[in-house]
């Protein structure tokens, strides 16, 4: 099946009218691979064979803080194509930066205290472009369900608390992390990995990997473990560069307390070289 591609606006309305519900909306920002893959099959099957997939292809200027990667993301309109159609994507919504935001985007999504810490202390401004960009989606493409990834297991809790706090109906649905098959999470961003970069970055799947295997000692011989790990590669060549380590509730993505019973996600950032990476993996903590 080839999809449909909508450049502009106007193609992505005459595109929505002929769509079958239920609508299932995937946004991503290109350069698909088996993690995007991962979505956009079960945003089919969530859409079932009479439904639509939807999937967004935009790399938003929004979220990227100067200095980061924007100008080199990677780009590749035709094999995301090829990949939508080899995954019965229905249409692709690939606007270019005026047809996202036809004039200054002076109102935003404040993330919240959630949208401050990890990633957010990281990137100031990120997820305010992330939330902004996916409220926009949402209201451009109106889907009864939209996917998206455990990999940014932080995004994805901002997405759905902007969904509820919001009252937008639309129903969000969680895929867990996909991951090569050394162990690395699948990212558009490997592809800037040399070798010698790659084999540092297995660090950040090894600690958290330590990490959970500590879950019977309770929370800090957890972040212990892991920490381990990271220092430990910190010092290699090429060394990693950890940004953060930490263990949250992962609905609020606060910090656990000792006691913490349930399940609780361990995340890690670090840069290799120029390209940074980021993890999660859930850690079960019984009582302490
Ligand atoms: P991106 O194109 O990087 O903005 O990602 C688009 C969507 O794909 C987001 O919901 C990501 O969380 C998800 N995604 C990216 N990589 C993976 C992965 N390795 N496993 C699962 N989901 C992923």
């Amino acid at each position: 099946m080839i999809p449909i591609l909508a450049r502009t606006r106007r193609g992505l309305d005459a595109a929505r009218h002929g769509m079958t519900p239920p609508v299932v909306l995937v946004p991503t920002m290109g350069a698909l691979h088996d993690g995007h893959r991962a979505l956009l099959r079960r945003a089919r099957e969530i859409a079932g064979t009479d439904g639509s997939v939807l999937v967004s292809v935009f790399v938003n200027p929004l979220q990227f803080g100067p200095g980061e990667d924007f100008g080199r993301y990677p780009r590749d309109l035709t094999e995301d194509l090829a990949i939508c159609g080899a995954e019965g994507v229905t249409v692709v919504f690939a606007p270019d930066r005026a047809g996202m935001y036809p004039r200054e985007q002076l109102v935003t999504v404040d993330p919240g205290p959630m949208g401050q810490v990890l990633e957010g202390a990281s990137r100031p401004g990120f997820f305010t472009g992330v939330l902004t960009v996916v409220l926009k989606l949402f209201q451009l493409t109106l889907p009864d369900v939209a996917v998206f990834g455990q990999k940014d297991a932080q995004q994805l809790a901002l997405v759905r608390r902007m969904t509820a706090d919001f009252d937008l109906g639309i129903a969000i649905d969680g895929v867990p992390l996909v991951r090569d098959p050394d162990g690395l999470a699948t990212s558009s961003r490997n592809r800037y990995l040399s070798a010698s970069e790659r084999a540092t970055a297995l660090a950040l799947p090894a600690a958290l990997r330590a990490g959970q295997e500590a879950a019977g000692d309770g929370s800090e011989a957890v972040l212990a473990a892991a920490g381990q790990v990271l220092d430990r590669a910190s010092r290699g060549d090429p060394p990693l560069l950890p940004d953060y380590l930490a263990l949250v509730d992962p609905e609020t993505f606060a910090g656990v307390k000792p006691g913490y019973a349930g399940t609780a996600l361990l995340l890690a950032a670090a840069r290799a070289g120029k390209t940074r990476l980021i993890d999660n993996m859930p850690v079960t903590l019984g009582r302490e």
